[in-house]
């Protein structure tokens, strides 16, 4: 099956033909800004009339909650303002084939788990850290969507009872203290603040401060990890995005785990995919879907 997968994010709307994990006819365009919720209505139809009579099913992947066909957002900063989006709408109103919408790091999680297969792994997750911090969870071999989208939206879980204000509202949560916006906002009462991509070459250099910022992040979501494994049996995880591929990220949050009792441990590695996880994951997932109903 032939599938017109579009990723959705905070700053890039990315589509593609996809058929057999095999990514085609890829275009990039920036996420609008303003009036978004107009633009993000003509956006989406002009791709999807772009790919016209090439795809068998549409498969969307987006930033944000999903729930019936309907966009909101946890942290409505992250999508420019724009609340309860008619997504599936936007897009079914332009073609007859079926369309499947997900979120997107949910999408990203299951795009990981095709590698997992062969392990005979059963429980799994990815962690993205990144601007945000985002999960998806795979239990019994199934990616959790259902009922409500929410599932995998991990980094609003507590990492600190007193710790800052979270973008979603709640106090503590580990996107607040793990994040790259996080590790930013950590330097603003520096000299020069930084962009947390200098943060990690100070912390590679040894800056105390850096080193600090950056052993915060990492025990959060070692911490994390631990309570994935604890209350859903999470055999393996994965770790992407920005700061959780930054070079001498992943062995500190392993030096976290490692100084837990081992009950809290699993495999942890690197994500496998790095740009295109989004569209390979929502064509997958897609396919399972409608072949299964
Ligand atoms: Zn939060």
């Amino acid at each position: 099956m032939r599938c017109l997968a579009i990723d959705i994010g905070g700053t890039k709307i990315a589509s593609a033909l996809v058929e057999n994990n095999q990514i085609s006819q890829r275009q990039q365009v920036a996420t609008p800004t303003e009036n978004v919720s107009v633009e993000m209505q003509k956006t989406l139809a002009t791709i999807v009339n772009g790919y016209q009579n090439q795809f068998d099913f549409v498969a969307v992947a987006s930033t944000g909650i999903i729930n019936k066909g309907i966009l909101t957002a946890l942290n409505p900063k992250n999508l420019g303002g724009l609340d309860q989006f008619p997504l599936k709408y936007a897009i079914a109103n332009h073609t007859d084939k079926p369309v499947l919408l997900l979120n997107d790091v949910q999408a990203a999680a299951y795009a990981e788990f095709q590698n997992e297969r062969e392990n005979d792994i059963q429980n799994f997750a990815f962690i993205t850290v990144s601007t945000g911090v985002g999960g998806g969870i795979i239990l019994n071999k199934t990616l959790l969507t259902e009922p409500n989208g929410i599932a995998g939206h991990i980094g609003h879980s507590l990492a600190d009872p007193n710790g800052e204000i979270c973008g979603c509202g709640r106090q503590g949560c580990v996107e607040a203290i793990a994040s790259g916006r996080a590790i930013q906002r950590a330097t603003e009462s520096w000299e020069t603040p930084c962009l947390p991509k200098q943060v990690f070459e100070l912390f590679r250099q040894n800056e105390p401060k850096a080193t600090q910022i950056i052993h915060r992040s990492a025990k959060a979501i070692a911490n994390l990890v631990a309570d994935l494994v604890i209350s859903l049996d999470i055999q393996k995880i994965v770790i992407g995005g920005s700061v959780g591929l930054a070079e001498g990220y992943l062995p500190l949050v392993k030096n976290y785990i490692n100084q837990m009792p081992s009950i809290y441990g699993c495999e942890v590695e690197l994500a496998y995919y790095q740009g295109d996880a989004g569209l390979i994951g929502a064509a997958k997932w897609g396919e399972n879907v409608l072949q299964n109903h």
